[in-house]
């Protein structure tokens, strides 16, 4: 999608700080990060967000959490991290080609804001 921000960002069209790239997911830190570890997974092939998502889009999705998994593991985060799907406007969604938060590295509350 020509006008979608985190397509220009997989083009190049866009700057980013790139955390690891494959055919299907781009990941790159988030501009204003909330923790230590913020970054964005995100599947390199565009739809809106999981209220759009289909069957056709279950392995993808899941990919993005074992990513996650990974990169808690590199950055040695695992005694406490959070993947988070924000789901339309009222969620604080403001980019709408999926991603897949990646948050970790400090204390964490429940619930969240
Ligand atoms: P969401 O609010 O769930 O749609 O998440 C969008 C995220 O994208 C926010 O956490 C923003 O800080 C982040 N973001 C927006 N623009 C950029 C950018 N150019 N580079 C990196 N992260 C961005
Ligand atoms: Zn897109």
């Amino acid at each position: 999608m020509s006008d979608c921000l985190f397509c220009k960002i997989i083009a190049g069209q866009m700057p980013s700080k790139k955390v690891y790239e494959d055919d299907q997911v781009y990941v790159f830190e988030d501009i204003k990060p909330v923790a230590p570890t913020h970054v964005l997974i995100v599947p390199k092939r565009h739809f809106p967000g999981l209220k759009e998502a289909t069957e056709a889009d279950a392995a993808i999705i899941g990919y993005c959490n074992l990513i996650a998994a990974r990169i808690g593991r590199e950055r040695k985060i695992e005694d406490g991290y959070r993947t988070v799907l924000n789901v339309g406007p009222r969620s604080g969604q403001s980019v709408f080609h999926l991603h897949l938060h990646m948050i970790g590295g400090r204390d964490m509350t429940w619930p969240p804001g």
